[in-house]
């Protein structure tokens, strides 16, 4: 596969495996997924790349297909040579006790070469998809995997030629012949998606395996799942929207992921290496990573909770499935179970599940604006920190955006939608938010997110908020005496009746969300406040800080301005209580 280097897996796999077990203790402990044989949920596969140079059997329980690695074209350039063909017998052997396991050879490989020539000779070339053909048959393999990396290039030490592309796709025709409709015929290919002409030869396959990783080395990630400053020259999801374009349907798209890490680490095997380190989570590039004392990345690797979410990637974008390089031992157990349990068993992403006892998890996705006024975007850091380290206990799917998605598929891939200081500005984004919560969708936001004035020009804003238009405000921020409206509520039951809450700046709405039969105000700024400000002074008036609107599944809290809305842990724990309400009791209403 792409760029491996053999020398320093097995030099460094101890560190690697040292790192990744370290790392998975701190996230989950993974679910077992060996209760009984796996029947694939909906057809996905999980195709697990198993080496000839590793000695563990692979459990058949947690993929639907092996992928032996590696065979090779011939030096007469007309037929097959098998890596380690005894031990490809005993990975052949698993199919005696799970009948729905498949296993296919994997042909090619980082510097595996003269694919180029063989393919180029039509004599050659038939013959070597015939003696494809004799291996399946004797090996009681179910199909051929074809690596060739890449066509057209040289770069991995092998001949190439500029017909490669073309002569491909012939390779394909001819295999698939050889082959007939009974055994699978699939190919590996650079995340880019180039180098094949998937129009022409995407029939003749049965799926494509993306190799999404080592995309990158340190200082960057090598397999990030989206774009961000530690990703490479392309990132995973850049990686299934290129084949797509290419031309690969999503049911014929098979989405790698590393059970590897990748960096500087794996070149000095000294213990004291990873006490430099520090575990780091990318909340844009949705994976891990290790960083030195400069703060600079080190090495890019996957835990459970990474794969859990590459994972439900290929659910919700209904590829085909995924594929890992590689099975690899023990070490990468709970990596491969997590896999498994989404993919196979359809069970929603298991991270941190045993911290949450089992309960129901959900999706929540918070959306921020990082060019609002300093003041909004060091509270929107702060809560971002905040709630990704809530995520951590709570068993939830915690997703940024900068921006509120212009699509309502988008929106409904969440139970919850927080808005810190940010609403949807242009039309669609808006329609999309009134339909996701007209249909249920969930909804906290903090501050900015319900500031509404003659310019927000947005009718439904004020009929969703249950209040009128922005009045006034106090400023500068300053902390405020509160007190709890309604005790009986699971917002608010567990706080004081009274208490004072850290500097921030109120708004203060006309009419009130009082006067609103649908609103159920939660907290109230203490008439005691008044007057309340030194420049900017409220003097009277209802002021409402905290409510919901009944009609919809939503709490705005007015708090959410500068770097102390942190600092008190009453407050906290209303921020809690509110984001636990809404996302899980507030749904079954
Ligand atoms: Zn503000």
């Amino acid at each position: 596969m792409n760029r491996r280097n053999k020398g320093w897996r097995i030099a460094s796999g101890w560190v690697l495996a040292m790192v990744l077990t370290w790392c998975t203790a701190l996230t989950a402990t993974g679910q077992s997924a060996t209760d009984g044989q796996i029947t694939a949920t909906d057809g996905h596969v999980v195709v697990a790349y198993v080496t000839s140079w590793t000695q563990t059997l692979p459990d058949p329980n947690v993929m639907t297909h092996i992928n032996y690695a590696f065979g090779h074209v011939n030096d007469s350039f007309d037929g097959v040579r098998i890596d380690n063909a005894e031990r490809l017998r005993r990975v052949v052997r698993l199919k005696k006790q799970h009948s729905s396991l498949k296993v296919m050879l994997s042909i090619g490989g980082w510097g595996s070469g003269r694919f180029s020539e063989m393919a180029a000779d039509e004599a050659r070339r038939k013959a070597f998809a015939q003696d494809c053909r004799r291996v399946v048959d004797d090996f009681g393999l179910d199909g051929i995997d074809i690596d060739w990396e890449y066509p057209t290039q040289s770069s991995a030490g092998i001949s190439s030629s500029p017909n490669d592309t073309r002569n491909f796709t012939l390779l394909m025709r001819d295999l698939r012949e050889a082959l007939g409709d009974e055994r699978l015929l699939t190919c590996a290919t650079v995340a880019s998606g180039a180098y094949i002409d998937f129009p022409a030869c995407i029939d003749y396959l049965d799926w494509v395996n993306v190799m999404a990783y080592d995309m990158a080395g340190a200082p960057k990630h090598h397999s990030a799942l989206y774009p961000s400053d530690i990703s490479g020259w392309m990132t995973t999801s850049g990686a299934v929207a290129a084949h797509l374009k290419a031309g690969v349907p999503p049911e014929k798209l098979v989405m790698g992921m590393p059970l590897y890490g990748r960096g500087l680490l794996g070149y000095c095997a000294e213990p004291d290496t990873l006490r430099g380190v520090t575990e780091r989570w990318h909340a844009q590039s949705m994976v891990p990573y290790l960083t030195n004392d400069e703060g600079t990345l080190v090495m890019g690797f996957e835990n459970t909770r990474s794969l859990a979410i590459k994972c439900q990637y290929i659910l919700d974008h209904r590829l085909r499935g995924g594929m890992y390089w590689e099975y690899g031992d023990e070490h990468q157990k709970a990596l491969r179970d997590v896999v498994a349990s989404i993919l196979l068993q359809g069970e929603a992403a298991p991270y941190p599940a045993d911290y949450a006892g089992g309960r129901k998890r959900f999706r929540a996705l918070f959306i921020y604006d990082p060019y609002a006024e300093t003041a909004h975007v060091e509270f929107d850091r702060q809560a971002l920190h905040f709630f990704h380290k809530l995520s951590y206990g709570e068993g939830f799917t915690y997703d940024t955006r900068t921006e509120c998605p212009a699509s309502l598929d988008t929106l409904r891939q969440y139970d919850v939608v927080v808005m810190l200081n940010t609403l949807p500005s242009g039309a669609e984004a808006r329609r999309a938010f009134e339909d996701y919560m007209k249909q249920g969708g969930g909804w906290i936001g903090f501050h900015g997110s319900g500031y509404n004035d003659k310019h927000t020009r947005w009718p439904w804003l004020n009929e969703f908020l249950g209040c009128g238009m922005f009045l006034c405000n106090n400023w500068p921020p300053q902390p405020a005496l509160v007190e709890v409206d309604k005790t009986s509520h699971p917002v608010t039951r567990t706080l004081p009746a009274q208490f004072i809450v850290p500097a921030s700046e109120f708004y203060q709405f006309s009419p009130s969300p009082r006067a609103n039969a649908d609103v159920e105000v939660l907290l109230s700024i203490s008439p005691k406040m008044y007057p309340f400000g030194i420049k900017d002074i409220v003097s009277y008036g209802d002021f409402p800080i905290v409510w919901t609107n009944r009609k919809y599944r939503m709490v705005y809290l007015n708090m959410g301005h500068g770097d102390e809305e942190f600092t008190d842990a009453t407050q906290n724990l209303l921020f809690t209580n509110v984001f636990r309400w809404v996302a899980l009791e507030g749904k079954e209403r």
